[in-house]
């Protein structure tokens, strides 16, 4: 029986001979746009810069991330979901891993559920002297 690490493992390893054998081929920046690739849709992205070169289509893009350092795949479809659905700056890329940009959540929430049970508490007396009218 495979353990779900193992699983996992393999699913990155599939991942990055895909990417492997895409990246060598393709410029994201030239047509023709291969038939598998998952094209931009430039009406529906969000971005600063006025010198932008807008690819025609994603590519699945490997990085390490920033926190643990292990090697990931940002594929195409998380892209285009990053871009054009949550509206992310097109200047902007995947920097963490799944499990560390999941940590960092839960520590977010942590923080936030802290700062609500302080103000839940009994004000000190003087703590008046410092409320907004
Ligand atoms: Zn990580």
């Amino acid at each position: 029986m495979k353990s779900g690490k193992q699983k996992k493992a393999e699913i990155k390893k599939s991942r990055l001979a895909r990417i492997g054998k895409r990246d060598t081929t393709v410029d994201p920046y030239k047509y023709p746009i291969p038939e598998w690739a998952i094209p931009v849709d430039r009406s529906a992205i969000v971005y600063h810069s006025m010198y932008l070169d807008i690819p025609l289509f994603y590519i699945d893009k490997e990085f390490q991330c920033k926190d643990c350092g292990s090697s990931e795949v940002w594929t195409a479809k998380q892209q285009k979901w990053w871009y054009e659905i949550a509206k992310g700056y097109f200047e902007t890329t995947a920097i963490r891993c799944r499990s560390c940009r999941d940590r960092r959540k839960k520590m977010r929430v942590e923080k936030k559920r802290h700062m609500e049970e302080m103000a839940k508490k009994v004000p000190h007396p003087n703590s008046a002297f410092f409320k907004n009218t």
